[in-house]
């Protein structure tokens, strides 16, 4: 059960409200939203029974705008709370509702050099996202693991030089307020979507958090690590589908195209499709972006590298400019079908 509260409730209608829950043998958590409060209810020992047939009264207090009961187990992030879509602002750049937001850039950031060579391709290609990963989780303690403090301010100094907004990756919690520092948006890799303390440590930060899906993970466990960070009051998450592990040798990942229907049908999150990882495959990348949008996808994390060949990282998944410029004219298109429109950014960010 949830309770919504007005957005005019005081403080004492709050307190009210937690007590009497308090009273009926159940745990109260307060979520603090941008415009009201929010009142979870669990069993003091377990989620999502919650006794609800013995709170009628609650109905009736002072401050109460709604009580919502028989939630699916991500209460906060499903339609049922919030029938309405999120929409990600971020300095003039919306993600989510009628805009196609388009995140760009290298695997990894591996220098100065081909970072401004990046910028200026995703920016003369319109997009206002620059991707690149400072700290790499990689399978092999041998590959390269990312440049660090130094990947980060060199991240900051592409965002200041061409006016982008930068998503990159934490991985750990104690990491999390020195990359909010440099960056505008927060990755959770595949491999850490079910570490709480970083879901946690991100959910007590305002800042958007790009939360991927794990590569063995259900539906539902990604809306439930999702929910991790909203309990906090964090709303700003976007979900990101970048592919499960199935039998299939012959691509990186299966990118689970039904999950950005269906995720849109559960919640009201953005949805961002990660064709890169989700193939591996270079020449794969366009079609399946394409797909993407044609399938309701609020935004795509695509891999480019100004060389893949000689990428430190994911080279064969990366696009080289060309290519990424030329898939960026057919998605307008396909946006456009999908009634949406890539990212045109207003404000600060719109005219660098
Ligand atoms: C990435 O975006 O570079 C990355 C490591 O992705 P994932 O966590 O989905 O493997
Ligand atoms: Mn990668």
């Amino acid at each position: 059960m949830v309770i919504v509260m007005k957005p005019e409730a005081e403080q004492d209608d709050v307190q009210q409200v937690a007590d009497r829950i308090t009273g009926l043998g159940l745990h109260a958590q307060s979520v603090e939203q941008q415009d009201r409060t929010i009142i979870n209810v669990v069993e003091r020992n377990g989620v999502g029974r919650d006794g609800s047939a013995r709170e009628e009264s609650v109905e009736r207090m002072r401050g109460v705008e709604q009580v919502k009961r028989d939630l699916p187990p991500f209460k906060l992030a499903s339609r049922e709370v919030k029938a309405e879509d999120t929409v990600v602002r971020i300095n003039g750049v919306t993600i989510g509702g009628d805009r196609l937001a388009v995140m760009a850039g290298p695997c990894a950031v591996e220098s100065r050099d081909q970072m401004r060579q990046v910028s200026r391709t995703v920016k003369e290609a319109g997009v206002h996202i620059l991707r690149g990963g400072a700290f790499k989780p990689r399978t092999s303690p041998y590959s390269f693991q990312g440049l660090g403090l130094e990947g980060l301010q060199i991240l900051a100094e592409m965002r200041a030089e061409f006016n982008l907004l930068v998503v990159t990756e934490v991985m750990a919690p104690e990491e999390v307020l020195l990359v909010a520092e440099h960056a505008d948006i927060l990755q959770i890799g595949a491999r850490n979507m079910q570490n709480y303390a970083l879901l946690h440590a991100v959910g007590r930060v305002q800042r958007p958090v790009l939360l991927k899906r794990g590569m063995m993970s259900t539906v539902e466990e990604l809306l439930m690590a999702a929910e991790y960070i909203l309990s906090h009051g964090n709303e700003q998450v976007m979900l990101c589908e970048r592919g499960i592990r199935t039998f299939e040798k012959y691509t990186r990942n299966t990118l689970d195209i039904n999950a950005v229907p269906l995720l849109k049908h559960l919640s009201h999150l953005p949805v961002i499709v990660d064709p890169s990882h989700g193939t591996g495959r270079r020449e794969l990348v366009e079609p399946v972006s394409m797909a993407a949008v044609a399938a309701g996808a609020d935004g795509l994390l695509v891999e480019m590298h100004p060389c893949p060949e000689a990428a430190l990282s994911d080279g064969p998944q990366s696009l080289r400019p060309e290519d990424f410029a030329a898939m960026m004219h057919k998605l307008r298109r396909m946006a456009e079908v999908m009634g949406k429109r890539i990212d045109a950014a207003e404000g600060a960010h719109a005219n660098a």
